[in-house]
């Protein structure tokens, strides 16, 4: 469903991604982990086109994010393409980005109203029900700045997934939380990851979360995808020095 050809990025002088190929398949589960500064974030805002490659495809439903023009300089696909792919995946980051102004009904309709033009009433249910789902379903009517963090993550959460979406990005989503209200967050991950159909990339820094709902490891180091393969190869059996070293931080 994603794929990344010889994907590389630099910033300026420092090459951050040096020719990544991943090959994401519907409805699989792929954690995303690697060192401080390995390149996790830019992988996946790329796919958000929030980021353009310096060179290489990311091809989403078989179709390509950016093309090459007569220049030889990427640009993105045009507009209507983009909300096309855009509207494939969905994406939490690690500071919530709710809309402060709105509810927390209001958060998880707008775009179902304004980019999907469904109807209001339509939209509210869809929505009522999500939050239920994530256990915020007495808080409709509350802002952002009246819950918790952790709460806050799982309306982000909900937002995200009334859309639908076919792919789910998480980026460092617990990172930024009290300890005690990491579990709640991962609880509603889990419950997502058992539904199933929605594939997912999670960069993540919980190793015991990744092992226990990743069909995939993928470890980042230097650029390059350093080791892949089930939680168990990558986390329990890699003999990758690199690897070793970055999970002893970890665990
Ligand atoms: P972390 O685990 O700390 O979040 P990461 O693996 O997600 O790290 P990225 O955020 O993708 O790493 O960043 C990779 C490198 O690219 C870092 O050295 C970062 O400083 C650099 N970088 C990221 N975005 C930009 C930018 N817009 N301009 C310049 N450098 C950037």
């Amino acid at each position: 469903i994603v794929k990344y050809e010889n994907i590389c990025k630099s910033f300026g002088d420092l090459e951050v991604l040096k020719g990544i190929d991943l090959d994401i398949m519907p409805g699989e589960k792929v954690a995303l982990i690697g060192p401080s500064g390995s390149g996790k974030t830019t992988i996946i805002r790329m796919l958000m086109t929030l980021e353009e490659p310096t060179s290489g495809n990311i091809i989403v439903n078989g179709k390509n994010l950016w093309k090459m023009n007569k220049n030889d300089h990427l640009v993105r696909a045009n507009d209507k393409h983009l909300r096309q792919i855009r509207g494939d995946i969905g994406m939490v980051f690690q500071h919530f980005n709710l809309f402060p102004h709105m509810t927390i009904l209001e958060n998880c309709t707008t775009a179902l109203i304004h980019v999907k033009k469904m109807e209001k009433k339509e939209a509210e249910e869809r929505s009522m029900k999500m939050l239920e789902k994530v256990g915020l379903g007495d808080k409709f009517d509350a802002y952002p700045s009246q819950l918790s963090g952790g709460q806050k993550q799982r309306v982000a959460m909900a937002r995200a997934l009334v859309m639908r979406p076919q792919v789910m990005l998480f980026d460092e989503v617990t990172s930024a939380l009290d300890p005690e209200l990491v579990g709640e967050v991962l609880e509603v991950i889990r419950d997502i990851a058992k539904d199933g159909e929605m594939a997912m990339i999670l960069v993540t820094h919980e190793m015991d979360f990744a092992q226990e709902i990743a069909d995939r490891v993928v470890f980042l180091d230097n650029g390059v995808i350093a080791e892949e393969g089930t939680p168990e190869e990558v986390l329990e059996k890699s003999n990758n020095e690199r690897l070793q070293s970055f999970l002893h931080r970890f665990r």
